[in-house]
């Protein structure tokens, strides 16, 4: 992870700010307790009678949430960069048809404000964007005083400070509804995931900001439909609070990430196929599994003290005799034999190996301070 150590350096005090600023966040999607939100809908609107037909299919397979970009920032000109303005009225005519409500991506502040003139439901800033500072602070000055639900993607480059970072310049300017989107990150040279997830940056990101709502976009991640049911489970599984996923009428005639959309029967399948997590079961059982560790904990780290207290008088003994601190011999045997006993638990022999020798170091630096 870049660029975290100069929040790293002063962790207590800028997680316990951290807490407190965003203790009166709520999340962008009101999302029930052991449930998970679905946002589905195009990368791109291409055309009224896509849009249309995607969210009527969408709405059918019971999704509430549309999203579909307008303004496509595309890493290479040439590309499809977007239908513009024109498909604010196509989001509007989903919402009055379908119930739905809507979500696009915003980039600028006329973007914000267009979207907001237009009534789409949450906005959300796209990876490109949330690695300008500059980008971002214009969007939260306009923005300011303005009650909408907003979601940040992490940047595209893994730095987890620039992502916190953009949330606070929203959190700042007085938005109040607030959630971030875990895309993946940019990455160079051949690999199984078009951004790979870090998986990482978002726990950290939980563990920094606990209230904070994430989402997780498998499309942007896996880039490839037969990757989004895996990393949808796996977000499921790391206790991600919602999903967003591409899905297009026609997905191989899409103008935008065509490998990466799905059909929304084919999303229907998709998420029939996801278990959800048995929050009340999974906590009682980690709880359970927990105490016994701390107990563990307790009982090695009190053997441990009676050990160093023995090898004291065994250093004090030494002394008195005028015998050397160190014998290698006997070193040799202790571990030989004792690797073998752990082998025999079924505890790896490097591993013991390395506990053995910090153990043995560490009573000779004791036994040589007498
Ligand atoms: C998108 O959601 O279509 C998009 C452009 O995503 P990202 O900003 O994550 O690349
Ligand atoms: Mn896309």
């Amino acid at each position: 992870m870049n660029n975290t150590s100069e929040t790293d350096r002063n962790t207590t005090a800028s997680e316990l700010t951290l807490h407190d600023e965003f203790k009166s966040i709520a999340p962008a999607i009101n999302v029930a307790e052991g449930e998970i939100t679905i946002i589905a809908g195009p990368c791109s609107a291409e055309s009224r009678a896509q849009t249309i037909r995607t969210a009527t299919e969408l709405a059918r397979q019971g999704i509430k949430i549309f999203r579909a970009g307008l303004w496509k920032p595309r890493t290479r000109p040439g590309c499809f960069e977007g239908c513009g303005t024109i498909g604010l009225e196509w989001l509007a005519e989903v919402k009055e048809r379908t119930g739905m409500l809507t979500a696009t991506e915003i980039a600028c502040p006329s973007h914000a404000e267009l979207a907001l003139k237009a009534g789409v439901d949450i906005l959300w800033i796209g990876a490109r964007t949330t690695t300008n500072p500059f980008a971002v602070q214009e969007i939260a000055q306009a923005l300011s005083g303005i009650d909408i639900p907003m979601m940040v993607k992490n940047p595209a480059n893994p730095d987890l400070d620039l992502w916190i970072g953009a949330l606070q310049r929203l959190r700042n300017a007085g938005v109040k509804r607030l959630s971030a989107i875990h895309r993946g990150f940019s990455s160079y040279g051949t690999r199984l995931h078009r951004n790979p997830p870090q998986w990482r940056i978002p726990i950290e990101l939980h563990r920094r900001i606990p209230s904070l709502q994430l989402i997780c976009d498998p499309s942007h991640i896996g880039g490839k439909r037969q990757l989004i049911a895996p990393l949808s489970q796996q977000a499921i599984d790391l206790g991600f609070n919602g999903l967003i996923i591409e899905s297009h009428c026609t997905p191989d005639t899409a103008l935008s990430d065509s490998s990466q959309q799905i059909t929304p029967q084919r999303l229907h399948e998709i998420l029939q196929s996801l278990t959800l997590r048995q929050q009340d079961t999974l906590n009682a059982d980690l709880t359970s599994l927990r105490q016994q560790i701390d107990q563990l904990d307790s009982e090695l780290l009190e053997i441990l003290a009676k050990r160093m207290n023995v090898a004291l008088e065994i250093g004090r003994l030494k002394k008195s005799h005028n015998l050397p601190v160190l014998q290698p011999q006997r070193y040799e045997a202790l571990m030989k034999s004792r690797v073998e006993e752990a082998a025999a638990l079924g505890l790896d022999r490097d591993f013991t190996s390395s506990i053995l020798a910090a153990l043995h170091a560490e009573s000779v630096n004791r036994q040589l301070n007498l």
